[in-house]
């Protein structure tokens, strides 16, 4: 590298991000070079304070800057459902649906077998914890129609059955091997419908 310090450092740093590769790295650190100054402090505060001010809430799990969290916290929202789903991004695109008034719980994660992920590396203990209420009646299985979420979704309805909890399936219509955020949100209005249930 024959670039001063601090952009070696910062193209670095870009480096470390995933799908960027040197060449983008090395673009976006010269374009950080040529953006006003107060420009750059907004972009740097708002990186330090994703990591300052936003938790994990203590009841859904999902990123959050209050605890708990807007949604677990909503009043007008229905305590019978829970829709789990892997990542926060998942609760935004069901969100943007309008459709479902449930709660969510945000698993970080899918079982990854190949990957040596298992059910204690992802929040599956404090879904069970909040199965012990008595006002869920329903848990829908949002995780991703690929292999991963398969399983995931497989593992938690075998583990959920002795709660006597309806277990559900969003209904396929959804890319398979797809991602749910990337899914419309008329795709995943239907996909939700059309959930079925899982024995
Ligand atoms: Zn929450």
């Amino acid at each position: 590298m024959f670039y001063p310090e601090p952009i070696a450092k910062l193209i670095d740093a870009f480096s470390r991000l995933p799908g960027i590769g040197p060449k983008t790295a090395a673009r976006l650190a010269f374009f950080v070079l040529r953006m006003k100054e107060e420009e750059v402090i907004d972009f740097a505060k708002a990186l330090v304070n994703v990591k300052r001010n936003l938790t994990y809430c203590s009841i859904c799990c999902n990123i959050t800057d209050t605890d708990p969290c807007r949604i677990c916290s909503d009043k007008t929202r229905d305590v019978s459902v829970i829709c789990a789903v892997q990542e926060p991004k998942d609760v935004v695109a069901m969100e943007r649906t309008r459709e479902f008034t449930g709660h969510y719980h945000v698993l970080h994660g899918a079982i990854s077998p190949i990957e040596g992920i298992g059910p204690d590396d992802i929040r599956v203990a404090e879904l069970v914890k909040r199965l012990g209420d008595d006002r869920v009646q329903e848990l829908i299985l949002a995780t991703n129609p690929n292999i991963e979420g398969e399983a995931t979704a497989m593992y938690l309805s075998r583990l959920v059955k002795p709660f006597g909890i309806k277990v559900t399936r969003i209904a396929h219509g959804l890319p398979v091997g797809g991602d749910l955020e990337y899914a419309d949100e008329v795709t995943l209005s239907k996909a939700l419908e059309g959930r079925r249930e899982l024995n």
